[in-house]
């Protein structure tokens, strides 16, 4: 969807008086809590307005990091592409392939001055379960420890693991890397705040977040 019917919707919205826009806001980033979009997806009720589920994205992606959300999760979900970070991980490829292929714009780069950095996208949370994490548990590993591509965001402390979470893009590559089955690196949905259960849904408990 462009910008001007984007428009259009929230002025509409405003003129009625109404708060169903920040309504249905609301409702879809509950829903959202189970799943994590491709790089650059716009906020979670543009997404579904703009995307036609056509598939482009996941078929432009080479990792084939990106499925059709599946039939059980009702009509306004199904066929939408979410990333499967709990079996692999977002290269963040160089052009963003899954972006340039998205036609309709639900996915889109943010507008950047030509002498400005592209700011990466946030795509998901990721967290180390130092209850399963070996050096945290007493032996050494360090499986991830070349794994992640985002300057500060897996450091080593102590010789143990640690992620900053304001670097961290939630890529999952440091998960991928993670030779612990199940892994030791959880990874969860950037909606998580809005979910019905605290703790919102992560790589070791919602089944939304697989193909
Ligand atoms: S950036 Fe690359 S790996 Fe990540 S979803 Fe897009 S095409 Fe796939
Ligand atoms: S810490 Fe892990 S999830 Fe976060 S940016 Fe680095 S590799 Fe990606």
């Amino acid at each position: 969807m462009d910008s001007s019917r984007r428009g259009f919707f929230r002025q509409m919205a405003h003129r009625a008086g109404t708060t169903l826009v920040q309504e249905a806001d609301r409702r879809v980033a509950r829903r959202a809590a189970h799943w994590i979009r491709p790089p650059y997806a716009l906020d979670e009720l543009e997404f579904l307005l703009a995307c036609t589920r056509c598939n482009a994205c996941a078929e432009a992606c080479p990792h084939q990091t990106i499925f059709p959300l599946p039939a059980r999760l009702g009509a306004q979900f199904t066929g939408t592409p979410a990333l499967d970070l709990v079996n692999k991980s977002c290269h963040l490829c160089e052009g963003w392939p899954c972006v340039s292929a998205c036609e309709p714009g639900a996915l889109q780069l943010p507008d950047v001055a030509e002498d400005e950095v592209l700011p990466a996208p946030k795509l998901a949370y990721a967290e180390i379960d130092t209850d399963r994490c070996l050096p945290w548990q007493g032996p050494e590993c360090g499986a991830c420890a070349a794994s992640c591509p985002q300057p500060g965001a897996l450091n080593w402390e102590n010789w143990r693991p640690v992620i900053d979470a304001a670097q961290c893009i939630g890529c999952g590559q440091c998960r991928e890397a993670c030779i612990l089955e199940p892994r030791a690196i959880r990874v969860s949905s950037r909606y998580r705040e809005s979910s019905d259960d605290s703790a919102g849904a992560s790589s070791s408990g919602d089944m939304a977040l697989r193909p």
